[in-house]
This record gives C-alpha cells, structure tokens and sequence, in this order.
C-alpha cells in the first residue's frame, strides 16, 4: 500500500481546477458550480485516481469528496463518450455503492451536475421506490450508476443492471455499509464485476473490518487521508449538559431560546424515539420535521427539502438517515440522545460547524450516559465536562405536557435503512449491534467526564459554504418562549466539574 501523503506535500499538490487539465465539459460544470480551488480530498485523489490506481481515501463527508471521484472517473470515461440512442453503446462503467438512500440520491445528483456538458449518462437507484421507472432508466443504458447495494441486488437478479462492462467501482461510505450488515451483499455485487478494474474505497474511519474489505478488493491501493477521521472541528463548540430524560425537551427550547437559534438538527438513536420527539415538539410549537428509516423515500426527501428552504426549523434524525448529508450552515445540532457509537458523535456534530462557520453542538447526558460519554472523550482524545441547564422560570413546563419516549426505551425497533423486497442482508445488524451496547451500558460504571477542548483544525475548504436564505420568519421558539428570571431546575445539579467529583483518570 503506497502512502501518498508521504509522496505528496502541500507544496507539490495542484490547487487550483485550472491546474488539472480537466477536459472542457468537465471545467465548464465545475467553474459553474463555483468551485476555485481543490479541497484536500479532491487536491490528493483527483491526481491518482486519473493515473488508474486504486485508493483507499479517509475523508469526512462534507470534504468535497464526491468530486474527489466523480471528475477523474468522468475525465477517464469521456473516451467512452456517444451520442447514439443505442442502450448497447451506453453501457456500466462506473458502478458507485453507497449506503442510504439520502446519500445516493446526493450523490448521483452531483454527479449529473458534473456531467450536465458531457454525453455520458447517470442514474441511481435506491430502495423504497417503484422499481419500474428505475428499469426504465437502466434499460436505456447509463455509464454511471449510483446504487445501494440492496435495490442494486433486485435489479441485477431482475436483469435490468448488466455489470460485465464496468471499469469503476465506488464503495462510498464504506464504514456505514459494513455496520449496516451490507457486506454479503457488497461481497455479491463485487462478484459480478470484472476484475480488472479501478477500485476507490472511501470511508470515515480505517477500522479493521475497513482495512480487510480493502485488502480482498483492491489492488495496492494509495492511501489518502485528508484529515484526521476523529477530528471535531476547532470551529464548533461543543457543550455537554447534565440533564435527566424527562428534561431534555425543557432543555432543548431553553437553549434555542437563549441562543437564538433559527434551525436545528436534533439526533436521537432510534425511529420511534425519533417519529415521537418530533410529534412532541410538534406540539410544543416547534416547526418540526422527522428523518429515519422508517419514512418512505418521498416523505424523507419532503423532509429534507423543507428544512433545507428554512419552512422547518427542527429537523429530528437518526444516524443512519442523516449521515453524510450536505446541508450548509446548521448553526446547532443536539445530540437529545448520546450516540451508542462515538464516530457518530464526530459525524453528527460534523453537520454545523462547516467550513469555518461557527457552530454548537450540544449533548444532554442522562446518568446512564456515563461510558458513552467516556468513550468519545477516548475517540476526539478531549477531555469532557459536564454542565447544568439553567432554565428561566417562565419557560413552559414541557413535562406537565407528557412524559417523553426515550429513545433508547424504544430502541428494540431498530434503524435499518435501505428496506427492499426480498431483504439479502445476512450480517449482523446494526440495531442489534446498538441494542446489545445499550444493554451493556446500562450496566456499566460511571466514570468522569472532564473539559471539552477542541481539537486541531482541519482547513476543508478555501471557498466558503454559501449562508442559508436569510429568514424573515421569527423561529417558533422565540414565539413559545419568554424571557424570564433564571433559575436551576430542581432535577439539575449546579455546574460542576465532574473529574473533581469523581477523580478518576481519563483515557485519552
Ligand atoms: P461532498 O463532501 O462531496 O458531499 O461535498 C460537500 C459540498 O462541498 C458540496 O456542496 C459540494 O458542492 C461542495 N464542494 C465540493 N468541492 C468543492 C470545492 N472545490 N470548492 C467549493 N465547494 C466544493
């Protein structure tokens, strides 16, 4: 495995698109997108993957790093570029696999705006759809088709997707599709491939799984890291607060309030928890919308939009339907459940924050929360200090309006995505997985939390992310909620330092 950071310094690296020698349609689309200069991903990756080497890329979404593949496979497949009608001159060459639908429908998007001046042809194909117009498309010949991997298996049984041809392979999100148990089926999908072929394996974390999937299916692949896959970015503060289960919604609209915040991501752990908290907020006056795998592809891609134009301003999620999603300038994402997995703590509070934008990130830790607490202290290797809520007096007593479900209380439901006829996954599941954790959890000693500092910043991009709309509409909460005398909630202890609490030693 060559290491390319060791054969590239910054210095070296092109920069600037106009440095790559992209083929005119390929520079049009990307000048017209406003790109200017590389990010990290695209400045290290677009020059290998144009040489035909294999790479083996550890990038967090958000770094630009579906361009880092798109425009060098595009650039090497324009050879291939025909006007005829015929499906037969149109046929896979470049197969992307990615794990929820959100992420392929992004995915494929972008790589039609990348292509829009080039005569080859895109589709993508995810669960929860009609089959049909997915044949349709697939029928008259695509060059890149974006996929997960199980509506990918139906049309490949159904004969619809003839893969003999393909030169291209992306396994997109890699780490996710193995925790969602999809490696029986990536295993069958990459058995119908050639084997000649160029191999990208993007992922946020290099695990050992990761590191065994590259090593069956690429060939010596470059490794390219642009950023340390635990990193938090310098740019987001990071809050932890002390706050029992039935007081998470009450802390939730104090802090909006106080900080004046227009929108929200709020991550639970499960669909139910996360279905009930939005119909609680709902009801509490939040303009609320809800985003897990339970919801049919339309209502998510409705959900998504709405929050993306600024008409909602909660937008309650699970890991699994919000990862990688590219929504600009989230100025906080809450954690109302502490994440089971501690890179998912990396990638929920990798929503705000974003490029150089000031972002919050709050978690509320309930007192069975300790070791998840401890175990992202160990993974950004920051130390964590726990805090109090102090609510206003005449802030609406969210618990006399009912009691909230919890998530992990409902968690037994699990969070699988990507739901098809005729399922082909045999893994072991995530919900499983989370559910067994959860179990242990609950078990396990407290330990201590101690500061929170933020860790070392990693410069994604030299363009800025566009500002959202500015909107005229006041947040709901600023409707719902009062100014008033401040005191500590009965059930939350003053602010403290934990470590002094507890004394022990922190892991870093
Ligand atoms: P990705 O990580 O591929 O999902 O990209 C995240 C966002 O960055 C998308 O909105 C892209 O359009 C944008 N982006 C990608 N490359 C660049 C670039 N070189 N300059 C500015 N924005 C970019």
């Amino acid at each position: 495995m060559t290491d390319l950071n060791s054969e590239l310094t910054s210095d070296t690296l092109p920069m600037a698109f106009a440095q790559l020698q992209l083929a005119a349609p390929l520079a049009r689309a990307v000048a017209e997108m406003g790109y200017e200069s590389m990010t990290p991903i695209q400045a290290q990756a677009i020059p290998v993957v144009l040489q035909g080497r294999d790479v083996m890329g550890a990038a967090q979404t958000g770094t630009g790093k579906t361009a880092a593949f798109a425009l060098p496979l595009l650039q090497r497949m324009l050879r291939h570029e025909s006007s005829s009608t015929s499906p037969a001159r149109h046929p896979v060459r470049a197969l992307v696999l990615l794990p929820t639908r959100e992420l392929a429908d992004q995915v494929a998007q972008a790589i039609k705006d990348y292509a829009k001046y080039t005569q080859l042809r895109s589709a993508v194909v995810f669960g929860g759809m009609d089959m049909k117009p997915q044949t349709i498309e697939l029928k008259k010949g695509v060059e890149i088709l974006v996929a997960t991997p199980g509506r990918l298996l139906d049309h490949i049984e159904a004969k619809n997707a003839v893969l003999n041809q393909v030169e291209y392979v992306v396994l997109d999100e890699a780490d996710r599709m193995l925790d969602i148990g999809f490696l029986p089926d990536l295993q069958r999908i990459l058995s119908y491939l050639p084997k000649q072929r160029i191999t990208l394996l993007f992922s946020a974390t290099f695990s050992p799984e990761i590191k065994r999937l590259s090593s069956s299916y690429l060939q010596d692949p470059v490794t390219i890291e642009v950023a340390r896959s635990n990193a938090t970015a310098s740019t987001v503060e990071q809050r932890f607060y002390s706050v029992g289960d039935d007081d998470k919604r009450h802390a939730l609209h104090q802090i909006l309030k106080q900080r004046g915040m227009k929108q929200a991501f709020v991550f639970v752990n499960s669909k139910l928890g996360c279905a009930r908290l939005a119909r609680s907020l709902e009801r509490e006056g939040l303009k609320t919308t809800a985003l897990h795998g339970d919801k049919s592809q339309d209502e998510r891609l409705k959900a998504l939009d709405s929050f993306k134009k600024g008409e909602v301003d909660l937008l309650v999620c699970t890991d699994v339907a919000a990862r990688g999603l590219d929504i600009k300038d989230v100025p906080a994402v809450f954690n109302f459940d502490v994440p089971f997995n501690a890179e998912d703590y990396v990638h929920r509070i990798g929503r705000t924050g974003r490029a150089g934008a000031a972002g919050l990130a709050v978690t509320f830790v309930s007192k069975s929360d300790a070791r998840l607490v401890g175990e992202i202290e160990k993974l950004t290797k920051t130390k964590i200090e726990l805090e109090a809520v102090e609510f206003d007096e005449d802030v609406p007593d969210i618990r006399k309006q009912g009691r909230i479900n919890d998530g992990r209380r409902m968690y037994a439901e699990g969070a699988q995505d990507d739901s098809r006829p005729g399922n082909h996954r045999t893994g072991p599941t995530r919900d499983v997985a989370q559910e067994g954790q959860y179990a242990r959890q609950e078990r396990a000693p407290r330990r201590d939390f101690t500061r929170s500092t933020p860790a070392s910043r990693d410069p994604f991009f030299d363009k800025p992310y566009e500002p959202a709309p500015a909107s005229e509409v006041v947040p709901s909460w600023e409707a719902t909620v009062k100014q008033g005398t401040r005191s500590i909630s009965a059930n939350i202890k003053p602010k403290r330092r934990i470590a002094a609490l507890f004394k022990a030693e922190v892991t870093s």
